[in-house]
């Protein structure tokens, strides 16, 4: 054994006690930031909405003809583990494949809509997320998108820390921005809320990626990060302190 081969040995052999202290000192950083950030999340409760249900199963695949309603309630099912994981209280508004008209008659849309008001009202949330897939006339039309209410200016900076993480994922095809619109469910959210429309079920790219669970978590995950980045920057754990 050379005078070169055992220095290069001993270098190898202190690089390799360097990676394992800064591994369990980075280990140990992280873990106390967890027990800090469950603490402070225990406080706060996200809604978690899984678009349509029951007779309503919104947009179906191109290829699979997989309905969004399910794909919903998967990515929301993921999402809620992320948030709890993570110490944040969860709310629901479905958990099954069911709507949530119950027993009416008529006008099924309507009642299935006022009844996720009604619990999203009840939850006191510091944020709503609803989930739903997309759909286009173009099959090229990829790419997640992320909606807020037009007017609401800490949904829209909640929308663009959810639509920056997603745009950083590697199977984003675009850099997109969030936009505003009108809709019920972020209209009726006493707090920063975004529709997440996970992708597009018309293209068959993007149809691929969410039929598959390892997708559905990595895009669960990155919804989630970006919510707690909305969180941390702006300060809403401060303001909601009691
Ligand atoms: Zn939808």
């Amino acid at each position: 054994m050379s005078k070169n081969t055992v220095t290069r040995e001993r270098i190898i052999r202190l690089s390799v006690v360097a990676f394992c202290v800064i591994t369990v000192l980075l280990g140990a950083v992280f873990a106390s930031r967890r027990v800090v950030m469950a603490k402070s999340a225990a406080k706060f409760t996200v809604v978690i909405d899984a678009g349509h249900g029951g007779i309503d199963g919104g947009v179906t695949g191109v290829n699979t003809g997989v309905v969004e309603s399910e794909l919903n309630l998967a990515v929301a099912k993921l999402l809620k583990e992320d948030f709890t994981s993570a110490g944040f209280r969860v709310v629901m508004t479905r958990t099954t494949a069911a709507g949530l008209y119950g027993n009416a008659r008529k006008s099924l849309k309507k009642a299935d809509m006022q009844a996720r008001r009604k619990i999203i009202e009840k939850a006191d949330p510091c944020l709503v997320i609803s989930v739903h897939m997309n759909r286009y006339a173009l099959p090229s039309r990829r790419g997640a998108q992320v909606f807020y209410a037009t007017g609401s200016e800490q949904s829209k900076i909640f929308a663009e820390c959810v639509q920056n993480r997603l745009n950083g994922m590697d199977e984003a095809p675009r850099q997109s921005s969030p936009l505003g619109g009108d809709y019920y469910v972020l209209n009726v959210s006493p707090c920063p809320a975004v529709i997440v429309e996970c992708g597009f079920l018309s293209s068959p790219l993007d149809e691929a990626l969410l039929i598959t669970e390892e997708y559905r978590k990595k895009l669960a995950f990155t919804v989630f990060t970006g919510a707690v980045a909305y969180l941390s920057n702006e300060g809403a754990f401060l303001e909601k302190t009691p």
